[in-house]
């Protein structure tokens, strides 16, 4: 996509924080669009206003696209394409080129966004790269972004979706609440623990962890405390 596309407009944000039902914060581009011209990943600085370093550069956001990929992996095709990576040393070599180019991405998003280097996380990208698969999510967001040729196992899993999503066409009716307010910024986590001491924040996701329910929401699951002060 080019700068104009990928610029995120303020009705971008609105509809981020639908298809999230949350406000999101320190999205900095517009990874990948619908045919309609939607958001369907967001993309993060890799580090946060707050200076918290942040590797997950491409967070999918489209409802439909999120829970036909959590079908996946609950069928167990995170666990498979693993064992493939360790005996097929082609789809091996493509996955780390799929790491790199991440990488590379990243570092080209952060100049972009004036974030510059970010020395924390350099090397670690996501997902499981470069020789793991934890998160098909972060995947598939990825070859959203990047397009068809870059990241094996994203390209695969876009396929394995098929039936209930696909590139050519718009699957946005109905798939996020349109009416009524957008989650309010002014709510977010991440507000409510600005200017918070190391030990307060400490506390604070103590008290989270508690109040949290046994089962995770569908979606992308692989949420680091980062980004859930995040999102
Ligand atoms: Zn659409």
């Amino acid at each position: 996509m080019d700068i104009a596309q990928r610029t995120p407009t303020p009705e971008d944000l609105d509809t981020l924080s639908r298809q999230l039902g949350r406000p999101v914060r320190d999205v900095v581009e517009i990874g990948a669009r619908c045919v309609c011209g939607n958001p369907l990943v967001a993309t993060t600085a890799p580090r946060l206003g707050n200076g918290i370093p942040f590797p997950t550069t491409y967070y999918l956001t489209h409802p439909v696209i999120t829970s036909a990929v959590s079908r996946l992996e609950a069928a167990g095709v995170m666990t498979e394409m693993t064992e493939r990576l360790s005996r097929d040393p082609e789809l091996a070599l493509a996955y780390r080129g799929a790491h790199e180019a991440y990488l590379q991405a990243r570092s080209e998003i952060g100049a972009r966004s004036g974030v510059g280097d970010v020395p924390e996380i350099a090397g670690v990208s996501a997902g499981g790269m470069p020789d793991r698969v934890k998160c098909l999510h972060v995947l598939v967001g990825h070859s959203l972004a990047a397009g068809p040729g870059v990241n094996p196992l994203g390209d695969e899993a876009l396929e394995l979706i098929a039936e209930w999503w696909t590139r050519e066409r718009c699957y946005c009716a109905g798939a996020w609440d349109v009416q009524g307010q957008a989650p309010a910024r002014d709510l977010s986590r991440h507000t409510r623990t600005q200017g918070l001491s190391p030990e307060e924040l400490d506390a604070k996701r103590a008290a989270r962890q508690d109040r949290r329910p046994a089962a995770e929401p569908a979606g992308n699951h692989e949420l680091s405390r980062n980004e859930e002060d995040a999102q």
